[in-house]
């Protein structure tokens, strides 16, 4: 028996009234690096459709080295398909949404951290870095990280937002910006 049956009904419903659409670049030319918290679904929150924009969730929504090498190979595959399209304009925007209340918050308690890194076998250091106590910090430390990658595209830009869980609304803390070409190659 599996907790998805519920959601398997609501699949049927879904495919009943699905029309498959063609490969193409996300409508909204917007990759979202969010909090895989369920409060902080950007479909809802941001009113996305099917194909609207590509979304990447971790713990916090930080930019990680995966992070960093999953917005590398997007970029690769946009320039490789759909290069005509959008090159002009950029291939696509990275926003980065850090939100109010993370659950990673409770990390930047010493303890609590001790105990986590006791339970889960990850470095101590590894779950500090995750933490995210206040999302307007580690916002702007995160778009800074990104614009830093050397894998960064050029054709990629990124930006930073707040989402606040207490009232829904999501604000611009880092305007979208590319990267200084300046030692990149
Ligand atoms: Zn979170």
């Amino acid at each position: 028996m599996t907790k998805m049956i519920p959601l398997l009904q609501r699949n049927e419903q879904f495919a009943a009234a699905y029309t498959p659409g063609p490969l193409g670049p996300p409508a909204t030319q917007v990759a979202i690096v969010t909090c895989l918290d369920h409060r902080v679904d950007p479909a809802v929150i941001l009113g996305l459709q099917l194909g609207d924009a590509v979304v990447i969730r971790n713990t916090g929504g930080r930019v990680t080295p995966a992070v960093i090498d999953d917005i590398a190979f997007l970029a690769f595959l946009a320039g490789q398909l759909f290069s005509g399209v959008v090159a002009a304009e950029g291939l696509f925007e990275v926003a980065v949404v850090h939100h109010t209340q993370c659950g990673t918050g409770f990390l930047a308690d010493p303890g609590f951290r001790h105990q986590a890194a006791e339970s889960t076998g990850m470095p101590e250091a590894a779950l500090e870095a995750t933490a995210v106590a206040d999302p307007h910090t580690t916002v702007r430390a995160d778009v800074e990280r990104l614009l830093a990658a050397p894998s960064l595209s050029p054709l990629v830009s990124v930006s930073g937002h707040v989402y606040d869980i207490a009232t829904g609304r999501v604000t611009t803390v880092v305007d979208a910006r590319r990267p200084q070409l300046a030692g990149k190659n």
